[in-house]
């Protein structure tokens, strides 16, 4: 067990990418606190890893509000004695035309969900590790290192993702606190269910026709998996990578090399 007797925070818990980094790093030994705006699905993260035995507890927060993540930040110190990891998964995605008429509105709150929720849960986890250290892992994208058509808002959030990363990185390297991002390609999780259609549109083919064509155009040949993204996780959460901060890491299947 690489992180027995560390705490972690995950928030985006309930679901895809936040809920395997949860468990993967509760098998790891680390005590961990899944957050998600939806309580419900962050509580059933947690009861998932109590059963299999680890330390677990989640809250109900929207990121995107200060006061929320505060008091999260405060329960976290209170379940378990030390904050180590914080891993910052939840997010949103929206997939329309440039000039759609409720573009503003979809900016806005992607920004506001992305950039800013990213900003606020950093600032509540410096806020823990100050005195002892820790490693902070932010989720950017392959589209936050490539704009894409019909995608302004959430290649914008997630461009500023890897920007805040190495910024709060040069600040706390001395305190010992690594930030680092993982930009990752298509992984198929929930947010993929609700924007394949939307995706199938743009493109002008058929749903069905969406993964096989992501596929072609990956070395690889495979979607990237969840075992891929919490293989980075832990590798960024552990001792292993220590002389590691301020990085935004590909993990495209050789699909982006920039
Ligand atoms: P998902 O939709 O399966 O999960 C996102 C979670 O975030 C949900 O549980 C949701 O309730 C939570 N969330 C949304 N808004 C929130 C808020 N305001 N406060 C707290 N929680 C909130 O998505 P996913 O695919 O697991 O994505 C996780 C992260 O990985 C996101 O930042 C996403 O942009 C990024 N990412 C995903 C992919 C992919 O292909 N799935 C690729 C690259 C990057």
């Amino acid at each position: 067990m690489r992180l027995k007797g560390k705490t972690a925070a995950v928030t985006g818990a309930g679901s895809g990418i936040g809920k395997a980094c949860a468990l993967r790093l509760a098998q790891e030994g680390a005590n961990v606190l899944a957050i998600d705006l939806d309580g419900a699905s962050a509580e059933k993260t947690a009861e998932q890893i109590r059963k299999a035995g680890g330390r677990a507890d989640a809250a109900a927060a929207d990121i995107s509000e200060k006061e929320a993540v505060m008091a999260v930040a405060e329960k976290a110190a209170k379940c378990f004695r030390s904050l180590d990891i914080w891993v910052n998964c939840a997010g949103i995605s929206v997939i329309q035309p440039f000039l759609a008429e409720d573009s503003e509105q979809v900016w806005d709150q992607t920004m506001r969900v992305n950039l800013k929720g990213t900003f606020l849960c950093c600032q509540a986890a410096v806020k823990g590790m100050l005195g002892h250290g820790g490693s902070i892992i932010n989720f950017s994208s392959q589209s936050g290192k490539k704009g894409t058509n019909q995608y302004a808002a959430y290649c914008a959030s997630k461009f500023g993702i890897r920007g805040l990363t190495q910024s709060i990185a040069a600040e706390f390297a001395e305190e010992n606190i690594r930030v680092n991002c993982i930009c990752p390609g298509v992984i198929l999780t929930p947010m993929w269910d609700k924007q394949v259609n939307d995706y199938a549109k743009k493109k002008h083919i058929t749903p069905e026709e969406v993964m096989p064509r992501f596929k072609e155009n990956i070395p690889l040949g495979r979607l990237c998996t969840y075992q891929d993204v919490t293989n980075l996780v832990l590798f960024l959460a552990s001792k292993d990578s220590e002389y590691m901060t301020g990085q935004s890491l590909n993990l495209t299947g050789g699909a982006c090399t920039y």
